[in-house]
């Protein structure tokens, strides 16, 4: 059987994920995802390549903007199939669209481009989820089916198995970086024949992992003697939730004493509910810490600010205090007014925990940059920039390799997808010279024949 098998987009690129298997007789996709970045908000605008009322059914991985993000548009376009994902994902979907359609709007107001969905396709579209549970296997059209995984991302991340007769197809979504504060390790599979995988840190390894904590908890008791602010700009989707949870743990076992923080991110404290409403996606540790009573998103210090009138409040707690807020690059959000705030000042710290993109001002603090430009202010940097790496959500370059050594006897190509260009082929010639396999990283809109 053959099956043409496109990479829409999401290769050469970290961002975007959007793949088409058609067989014939059965039109699939897996992810819809935002093509993220500068400059970028035309391109998610444009009509898709292909006939959105085309395809079947649409298997989404996890609930990153940049796998979920397109798909009220796709409704839009005239999608009416089932949408597969876990329950954990369309729960946290329903919030990263609303987030999403809140920043294009934002983005429009500043003489940008108009959002190219609006409410009511993004209701049509969380009206379509189908939940499915790990190990569970759907039917779909034309003899596929469909197992999902746990892949140890973020909370309900999935990497999914397709089986068509004698033939086995895995696309891996993220894979997690080990271990994580909250999530089990992927489920690594072993025998297939076909496998797209992702690399964002396909050429790069992880060098802290094991000493983030320590590393964590040090920049708190610096922060603690200077008597200063700690500022987090935290990705909302499972960065926070981890972080929380690190910190909850070290202040209730008294490693550290308690400090007054503030997760200031309406909607990491939406994430942070889902998180807290479904511990079954958890490590098992982390579920029987939460089975024996501990709420692992409440600890002495901890204080949510839900409103704008909170968020400024903030400024009136003096002495040391931490304050947890989005963006994670800092390009948005409620970061910006502590960082115009407290930046000038040297008792300050920021702490990067995440990968933070090229232009971003987060990337400019980072590089060390004396004066930033916040709210067409110039602000001076006088503050304390600090950066933490282990906390990635994703394997680095290591632990890609070992995710395919299992499959290496049986596959027949690897797609390498969701990685920069360079990451992409640095990743394909490890697997080629380590494993032996037969990989390529596609170029954007390729298509492949395979036997499927
Ligand atoms: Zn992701």
């Amino acid at each position: 059987m053959q099956t043409k098998l496109t990479f829409w987009s999401g290769v050469h690129d970290a961002t975007g994920a959007n793949f088409m298997f058609e067989t014939g007789k059965a039109t699939l996709l897996v992810d819809c995802g935002l093509i993220q970045g500068q400059h970028r908000s035309e391109v998610n605008c444009e009509v898709f390549a292909y006939d959105a009322k085309s395809v079947d059914a649409l298997l989404v991985t996890h609930a990153h903007a940049d796998h979920i993000g397109r798909i009220p548009k796709l409704v839009r376009e005239g999608f009416s199939g089932a949408i597969y994902a876990t329950k954990a994902t369309a729960e946290l979907t329903q919030h990263m669209l609303a987030d999403a359609l809140n920043v294009m709007r934002q983005d429009a107001k500043r003489g940008g481009t108009e959002p190219c969905y609006d409410e009511h396709d993004v209701q049509r579209a969380l009206s379509m989820f189908r939940p499915v549970s790990y190990g569970e296997t759907i039917s779909l059209p034309d003899d596929i089916t469909a197992t999902f995984t746990d892949a140890g991302h973020i909370l309900g991340s999935a990497i999914i198995t397709l089986k068509r007769g004698d033939k086995t197809f895995v696309a891996s979504g993220d894979i997690g970086n080990q271990p994580q504060p909250l999530l089990g390790a992927p489920q690594i599979p072993e025998k297939y024949d076909y496998l797209i995988m992702e690399s964002v840190y396909g050429d790069r390894a992880h060098e802290d992992v094991a000493s983030r904590k320590a590393k964590l908890l040090a920049v708190i008791e610096e922060a603690r003697a200077k008597n200063g602010t700690l500022i987090i700009p935290a990705f909302s989707l499972e960065r926070t939730q981890g972080l929380l949870y690190e910190i909850n743990n070290a202040v209730e076992s008294g490693e550290i004493e308690s400090i007054p923080i503030f997760l200031d991110s309406p909607l990491a404290i939406k994430v942070t509910e889902v998180y807290r409403n479904r511990p079954e996606y958890m490590r098992e540790d982390v579920q029987e810490q939460i089975r024996n009573g501990d709420d692992i998103f409440a600890f002495p210090g901890l204080e949510v600010s839900h409103t704008k009138e909170d968020s400024e409040a903030i400024q009136h707690t003096h002495g040391a205090k931490i304050i947890i807020a989005g963006s994670g690059m800092s390009h948005g959000g409620r970061i910006l007014a502590h960082e115009r705030r407290y930046l000038p000042d040297p008792s300050t710290t920021v702490l990067l925990v995440g990968y933070q993109g090229v232009g971003t001002l987060g990337r400019k603090l980072q590089d060390g940059a004396k004066t930033l430009r916040i709210a067409g202010e110039e602000i001076a940097v006088r503050a304390t920039v600090q950066t933490i790496d282990g906390y990635s959500a994703h394997a680095d370059r290591d632990q890609l390799v070992d995710f395919v050594e299992p499959g290496a006897a049986t596959v027949k190509k690897v797609f390498v997808a969701m990685g920069e260009e360079k990451s992409s082929l640095f990743l394909v010639q490890r697997l080629r010279d380590f494993l032996g396999v037969d990989a390529v990283a596609p170029a954007p809109s390729e298509s492949f024949e395979i036997e499927f």
